[in-house]
């Protein structure tokens, strides 16, 4: 552990998930020399995190084919890794070095730091939340116990319909377990896409044995003895549970960059380079509200991500303003999300599209929604459809037009009917 002055971490990157991994890479890739610390509170070597939910939990892959990189690596590349530390107080310089001080005692001179300290699950503020057999999942604690628990029950119950609980969901049903999901909002993942591909998930899942409950007001979880038994609704009914497992939503954690008078926002306000209001620090991955990079986007619109694409990306734009070659943070953001054999995927933002077009083809199982404002094209959500999901995302990064008119047809290759701006 570097400490005092004379071992100084040189960029203390805070944070050692995807955005803190890349950054680090990144910036080896394009020649920084000083020394990198990459500093996280987990004890597990830096690692992935969307296969947890899915490949993981369901026994596909092991904990060792999670790990980012090899000690060979990190050491040929000088980036220090350090585990199991979380920094809980920075005193930071008006030139953006500083002492980051860990709960452990341990104190850390940095020369610059970056922020890449994400988000953490939001709690279910009901009674019963405390019981043995209620759990979250967002790290590898979380899916090792989640994994551990899972042979020895039948009954889950899942709250929330987003991306956690509906990828877990549809994971414990492969792995044959009872799923009752149960969504607060009248329709699943209603945050990421639009009405028709809610529609389409809720009856896939349905049909592969999900009892999926939409509009639910969980009033409290209900347990016997030391264990979870069920999850009580408003309306009276106790759904049976053995497990009951929580994804409703994330919060950035945003308190040290506060307690360092940075602007904080719904995450780290930070510029097209990733720069945080001080100018100097960096803010990377979920934690970052970043102007909207979507080519075309109106002028001060704001967004922060939760996704491993813009962790990706943003770290590479923030690598380049550390070095001194800043280029601006542009593209197509996209998402994906494997439900057990229904592999999602999302091109662009579909926020204020005024026009859908769908693409069926029932019977090899393909689904696509595409979203048009005006003329443009803006956005896909993409159901087993791989090549319209790269169609879309090519035409909305080159400004392309796919006419609505000819896209409806699944016969049609969108790549084909792809018009290039004149
Ligand atoms: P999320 O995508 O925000 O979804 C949370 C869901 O829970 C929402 O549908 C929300 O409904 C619902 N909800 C909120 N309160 C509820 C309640 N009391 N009872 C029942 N439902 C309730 O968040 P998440 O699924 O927890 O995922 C956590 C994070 O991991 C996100 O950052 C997510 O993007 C990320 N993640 C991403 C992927 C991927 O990209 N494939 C996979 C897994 C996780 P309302 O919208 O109506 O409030």
């Amino acid at each position: 552990m570097p400490t005092g002055p004379e071992g100084s971490a040189g960029l203390l990157i805070i944070g050692s998930s995807q955005a803190g991994v890349q950054l680090a890479v990144s910036l080896r890739a394009l020649g920084y020399e000083p020394p990198i610390t990459l500093l996280g509170d987990e004890n597990h070597r830096p690692y992935q995190r969307p296969a947890l939910s899915k490949e993981f939990l369901q026994g596909a892959i092991t904990k060792e084919s999670l790990i980012y990189r090899t000690q060979e690596y990190w050491d040929e590349h000088r980036i220090r890794v350090v585990r199991n530390e979380r920094i809980i107080r920075i005193d930071k310089r008006d030139d953006g070095s500083g002492v980051a001080h860990s709960m452990s005692g341990a104190e850390i001179a940095f020369d610059r730091l970056a922020l890449t300290v994400g988000a953490r699950a939001r709690r279910l503020l009901v009674e019963g939340v405390d019981l043995p057999g209620v759990l979250y999942l967002r790290n590898a604690d979380d899916a090792l116990e989640l994994k551990a628990r899972v042979p020895m029950i039948k009954d889950v119950v899942v709250i929330g319909g987003g991306f956690i609980g509906i990828e877990a969901a549809a994971s414990l049903n492969k792995m044959g377990r009872t799923v009752t999901l149960l969504e607060a909002g009248p329709r699943l993942v209603g945050r990421a896409v639009g009405a028709e591909t809610s529609s389409y998930l809720l009856d896939h899942h349905r049909q592969h044995g999900i009892d999926v409950v939409l509009d639910a007001d969980v009033r409290r979880i209900v347990g016997s003895g030391d264990r979870v038994a069920g999850v009580e609704l408003a309306d009276g009914r106790v759904v049976p549970a053995e497990l009951v497992l929580i994804g409703v939503g994330v919060i950035p954690n945003t308190e040290l960059a506060e307690s360092i008078g940075l602007e904080c926002d719904n995450g780290i306000r930070v510029d097209a380079h990733a720069l945080a209001s001080d100018g100097v620090t960096v803010a990377v991955g979920d934690v970052a509200n970043l102007p909207n990079p979507v080519p075309g986007a109106p002028e001060g619109d704001r967004i922060r991500f939760e996704s491993v694409n813009n962790a990706v990306e943003q770290a590479k734009v923030a690598a380049y303003a550390i070095v001194g070659r800043p280029e601006e943070y542009a593209g197509v953001p996209w998402f994906w999300s494997n439900q057990a054999d229904l592999k999602l995927q999302i091109a662009g933002l579909s926020a204020g599209h005024d026009l859908t077009v769908v693409r069926q083809d029932e019977a090899k199982g393909k689904y696509s929604v595409l979203y048009y404002r005006g003329d443009a094209i803006i956005a896909a959500d993409c159901v087993n459809a791989p090549l319209d999901f790269m169609a879309v995302k090519a035409a909305i990064a080159s400004g392309a037009a796919i006419p609505p008119g000819e896209a409806a047809d699944p016969a049609v290759q969108l790549k084909s009917i792809s018009r290039n701006p004149s």
